[in-house]
């Protein structure tokens, strides 16, 4: 089920000023065995879907995947962003992901649909990814920086999040401050 807003005038006014409000499509999946609980949120990790062709999945998929083929307890990540940018919930926003080897329990997995080895994220995508790290910083306090949010390769030899996008993070970073309103004065000067 979409989390849309009501449709009643009052909200689709709201929804035309409100355009990059985060919108979440809720997903139910059932898990192999419950996840554990996350007791602290200190990063959130990107990742790319990184199959052999560069293209979009569902979080069904992903999950299928992961359970049944991998036999993991579900989908590993928390959320997965689809190449029209519409955000899905993976595993519970509160459980220890299964996303990036040694690194889970302490952080937040958000995988982007493609390869991004050999393609390139669509603006949708980026943008969506800008309004949930927007949302997440300000849930777990976490400011933007490159030790908050950063590409699986940062934590796990492996190429994921791919070139295209991982060379896009900075520029994330620096839109996700700037909406967070936590441009550093020089950031100002070009
Ligand atoms: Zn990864």
């Amino acid at each position: 089920m979409l989390s849309m807003p009501a449709l009643g005038e009052e909200a689709l006014a709201a929804s035309k000023w409100k355009k990059d409000e985060l919108l979440i499509r809720e997903n139910y999946f059932e898990f192999a065995e419950m996840p554990e609980k996350r007791e602290e949120t200190n990063r959130i990790i990107v990742h790319h879907t990184g199959l052999p062709k560069d293209r979009d999945m569902t979080a069904a998929e992903i999950h299928m995947l992961h359970r049944d083929r991998l036999g993991w307890a579900g989908i590993g990540y928390h959320y997965v962003i689809r190449k029209n940018g519409m955000v899905e919930r993976g595993r519970g926003w509160n459980m220890v992901g299964a996303h990036a080897q040694y690194n889970n329990k302490d952080s937040v997995g958000i995988a982007l649909a493609g390869n991004f080895c050999i393609g390139t994220p669509t603006p949708e995508q980026i943008n969506s990814l800008v309004n949930l790290l927007v949302t997440l910083c300000g849930v777990y306090n976490l400011v933007p920086d490159e030790l908050s949010v950063i590409g699986h390769r940062d934590v796990n030899a492996t190429a994921c999040p791919g070139d295209m996008l991982y060379d896009m993070l900075p520029q994330i970073r620096k839109r996700v401050m700037t909406r967070m309103g936590l441009n550093l004065p020089e950031d100002e000067i070009g």
